[in-house]
C-alpha cells in the first residue's frame, strides 16, 4: 500500500469517529457548549400562589403579566387541575418572561418572596361563619407551617375570607413577624370605591383619592373625611357627604362597595379579575420595595383605642420587608367608633377559634 493509501484510509477512519461521536452526542450537546456546571442560582424575585382557583389564577395572570417575578409557584391540593393550569400557562411562555413550576409538594415553593394565600373552603348552605373560619383553621394548620419550613424569609400576603381573621390566624400559626403577614383587606374595597366615585365624577379612578379601612366586607369604614379630587376635599363641598340626610345620597356608593361582591358572585359564581389584579398591585410595592401606601389588613392592637389582637385594614407602607409602617389618618369620631366596631365584631369570632 502507497503511503498515500494509507493516509486516506486514516481520513476515512477519523471521519468514521468523528461521525459515531456525533450519532452518540445529543443535539443538545452538540448546540451548546457550557462555561459553568455549578448548581443553578435560587430564583430572586419567587411569587408562591396558594390554591389554583379562580381567584388563585387571576392573581397568577396579574402577577405574570406584570412582569413582577422570575419564578411563579402554584401549589393545590387538587392535583389534576395543578397540573392542568401550569401546562396551560406554560404553554403561554413564549408571551411571558416567567418561569412557572407547580406541585402539591411545597418543595416547589422554597425560596419565595412572597407568598398570596388563596386556597379555602366556601361557605355551606346554612353554615355559620364561625364553623366555615374553623374549617378554614384546619385548612391553614396545613399550609402554612409547609410555606414557612420552605420559604422562612418570605412575606404572606393571606387573601382567603374572611380575610382579617385568616390573616391574623395566619400571623399565629406561621410565628413571622407581624409586618410579614399581610391580609389584602380593604385593597380591593377601596379600589371598587375609587372606581364608582370616579365613574360618578366623570374622571379616571387613580385621579379620585378615596380610602375604606377596617374590616374587608360588611362592617368596612368610608373615610368620608378625607375624599378628594386634586387636594379639593368633597367634604369641603358637601359637609354631609356619605351621611343620612346627604340630598346627593353619596352614602349609597359605599352600600354598592359592600354589595357589589354579593352582586357578582349572583351574576358570576365567584369574584376573580379585580382581586387578582389588586393582589398584584400589592405584590408590585412588596418586591420592588417601593414605599407605596395600599389599605391592607396589619395587626392594630394599640391604635385607634383597639385592645384585641385583630387584622383590620389601614393605610400601609408596603416595601421589601412587608408592612414598615402605617399612616396615622385624622379620622374623627365617628370613623373612629365603626373602626373599633369592626375590631370588635372580629375579636367575637377570633376569640372561639381552637387550635391556633
Ligand atoms: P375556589 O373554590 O375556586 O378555589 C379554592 C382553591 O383552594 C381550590 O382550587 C382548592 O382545591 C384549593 N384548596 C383547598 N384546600 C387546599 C389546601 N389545603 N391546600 C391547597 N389548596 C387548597 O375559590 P376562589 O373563588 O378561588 O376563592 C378563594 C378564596 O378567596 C375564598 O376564600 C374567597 O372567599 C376569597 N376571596 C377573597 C377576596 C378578597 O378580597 N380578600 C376576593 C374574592 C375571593
Amino acid at each position: 500500500m502507497t503511503p498515500e493509501g494509507s493516509s486516506i484510509n486514516q481520513d476515512t477512519q477519523e471521519a468514521n469517529t468523528t461521525l459515531r461521536a456525533l450519532k452518540m452526542s445529543s443535539i443538545l450537546q452538540r448546540l451548546i457548549t457550557p462555561l459553568f456546571t455549578g448548581p443553578a442560582e435560587p430564583p430572586r424575585n419567587k411569587v408562591t400562589v396558594v390554591g389554583v382557583g379562580q381567584v388563585g389564577m387571576a392573581c397568577a395572570v396579574s402577577i405574570l403579566l406584570r412582569e413582577l417575578a422570575d419564578e411563579l409557584a402554584l401549589v393545590d391540593v387538587m392535583e389534576d387541575k395543578l397540573r392542568g393550569e401550569m401546562m396551560d400557562l406554560q404553554h403561554g411562555s413564549l408571551f411571558l418572561k416567567t418561569k412557572i413550576v407547580a406541585d402539591k409538594d411545597y418543595k416547589v415553593t422554597a425560596n419565595s418572596r412572597i407568598v398570596v394565600v388563596t386556597a379555602g373552603v366556601r361557605q355551606q348552605e346554612g353554615e355559620s361563619r364561625l364553623n366555615l373560619v374553623q374549617r378554614n383553621v384546619n385548612v391553614f394548620k396545613h399550609i402554612i407551617p409547609q410555606i414557612v419550613k420552605h420559604s422562612p424569609n418570605c412575606i404572606i400576603v393571606v387573601v382567603s375570607n374572611p380575610v382579617d381573621v385568616l390573616t391574623y390566624v395566619t400571623w399565629k400559626l406561621s410565628g413571622l413577624p407581624k409586618h410579614r403577614v399581610i391580609g389584602s383587606g380593604t385593597n380591593l374595597d377601596s379600589a371598587r370605591f375609587r372606581y364608582l366615585m370616579s365613574d360618578r365624577l366623570g374622571i379616571h379612578s387613580s385621579s379620585f383619592s378615596g380610602w375604606i379601612l377596617g374590616e374587608h366586607g360588611d362592617t368596612s369604614v368610608p373615610v368620608w373625611s378625607g375624599t378628594n379630587v386634586a387636594g379639593v376635599n368633597l367634604q369641603t363641598l358637601n359637609p354631609k357627604i356619605g351621611m343620612d340626610g346627604d340630598t346627593e345620597n353619596w352614602k349609597d356608593t359605599h352600600k354598592m362597595v359592600v354589595d357589589s361582591a354579593y352582586e357578582i358572585i349572583k351574576l358570576k359564581g365567584y369574584t376573580n379579575w379585580a382581586i387578582g389584579l389588586s393582589v398584584a398591585d400589592l405584590v408590585e410595592s412588596l418586591i420592588k420595595n417601593m414605599n407605596r401606601i395600599h389599605p391592607v389588613s396589619t395587626m392594630v392592637k394599640g391604635m385607634y383605642g383597639i385592645t384585641d389582637e385583630v387584622y383590620l385594614s389601614l393605610p400601609c407602607v408596603l416595601n421589601n420587608g412587608g408592612v414598615s409602617s402605617v399612616v396615622n389618618m385624622t379620622l374623627n369620631t365617628a370613623e373612629v367608633a365603626q373602626l373599633q366596631a369592626s375590631a370588635s365584631t372580629l375579636w367575637a369570632i377570633q376569640k372561639d377559634l381552637r387550635d391556633i
